[in-house]
């Protein structure tokens, strides 16, 4: 490997440009010992950790000006753990899942249990979208609001299917740091590790009426539900500001202390500019050199939080990452099954738009000295 060594004049101040686990900023950190020291290692069944867990829906709530009825919802097992909550305790008979890319991908293979009819699967290639479509019989529509793997986001719209269907929204890359309206959604889920700066291990959501009809609905049928992917159970325990078992509260509290900061700087409208500019810059500078380009052709279709960007064949793109890293810019490297000459770069909230301009400036270094 190329020993180069970046100038420090083109070295971001933080050099963590990962899609999850995600830069936590210092603030976060100091207040995990200060605020910390009287919440770590105590039980979570007592008033302060329910006063933090309190805390992070209200601040949710805040951020994402739930609408009338809907509640903040959490539970342990994180995003993946979601998906296989959804098929037992969501789902009544049959999925819509849009894939056009990993995620996408493995919620439709969770959607498709054997107690449930066969999923509609409307796939699309990495770096472009499948579009919803309306089909009878479908009771939850299911889409990624923005596909991690390959950086295409999507808008997030109801499905205008049968009456009492779902709109299912994996938003665990771009809640926090993407504007939307919450009221086109059922529910909106998400983990703590991508925009809100945290660690991963728990999902959180936004549960509409409608969402929460349906999880009593299905849990009162007579249903097998395991007890740790009962939605039900994590409805019941979220009113009461608990999860089911025990949660990770140092999670718990660099969400809380993420969710007050963006709250406190503007909120998810501020956040939405902020995470724009940063993806922007890249954009921008791959469109303006011959050698980069945006894995996302249809510009309407390139997500805001997550930046794919291709190299020419003629640079290798892992040998660029590996310089970064080696330089102490992390995480640079493409989605491990796309397989393209390719970096990814996370554009989340917590990262300052300032050091993205200083990203491309160190990539622009190591093509030119992996060159010389
Ligand atoms: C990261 C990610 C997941 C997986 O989240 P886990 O908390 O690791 O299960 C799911 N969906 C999307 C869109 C993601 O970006």
């Amino acid at each position: 490997m190329a020993d180069i060594v970046i100038p420090a004049e083109f070295l971001p101040t933080d050099g963590r440009f990962g899609c999850g686990p995600s830069k936590i900023r210092g603030a976060q950190l100091e207040s995990l010992v200060t605020r910390g020291a009287t919440i770590l290692g105590t039980s979570h069944r007592q008033k302060p950790v329910k006063d933090l867990v309190g805390s992070v829906r209200e601040g949710l709530a805040t951020m994402f000006d739930l609408p009338d009825g809907y509640e903040v919802v959490l539970g342990n097992g994180g995003s993946t753990a979601f998906w296989d909550a959804a098929a037992f305790g969501l789902i009544e008979q049959r999925a819509e899942n849009l894939s056009f890319g990993e995620f996408g991908s493995k919620f439709a293979k969770a959607a498709a249990a054997p107690w449930l009819q066969a999923p509609h699967v409307v796939e699309a290639p990495g770096g472009s979208r499948s579009e919803l479509e309306i089909v009878e019989g479908v009771d939850v529509y299911a889409y990624p609001h923005n596909e991690t793997s390959t950086g295409v986001m999507a808008p997030v719209v109801r499905a205008q299917g049968d009456p009492g269907a779902l709109t299912v929204v994996d938003a665990t890359s771009a809640a926090g740091g993407v504007s939307f309206d919450a009221s086109a959604t059922d529910v909106y889920y998400f983990a703590p590790q991508k925009n809100f700066a945290s660690d991963g291990g728990l999902w959180l959501a936004l549960f509409s009426p409608a969402a929460i009809e349906r999880v009593a609905r299905i849990a009162a049928s007579g249903r097998y539900i395991p007890e740790f992917l009962s939605l039900q159970n994590a409805v019941d325990n979220s009113r009461l500001n608990q999860t089911l078992n025990t949660p990770a509260l140092t999670t718990l509290l660099l969400l809380d202390d993420q969710v007050s900061w963006i709250n406190g700087s503007g909120g998810l409208a501020w956040a939405d500019t902020r995470t724009k500019t940063s993806s922007s810059t890249l954009y921008d500078w791959a469109e303006s050199v011959d050698w980069a380009s945006p894995f996302v052709s249809d510009p309407s279709h390139r997500s805001q939080v997550v930046a794919t960007i291709d190299l020419d064949d003629s640079i290798d793109a892992a040998a660029v990452a590996a310089v970064l890293r080696q330089n102490g810019i992390v995480d640079t490297e493409p989605y491990r099954k796309l397989g393209r000459n390719q970096l990814r770069v996370a554009t989340f909230t917590a990262i300052d738009p300032d050091d993205v301009q200083q990203l491309v400036r160190a990539i622009t270094y190591v093509v030119g000295a992996l060159a010389d």
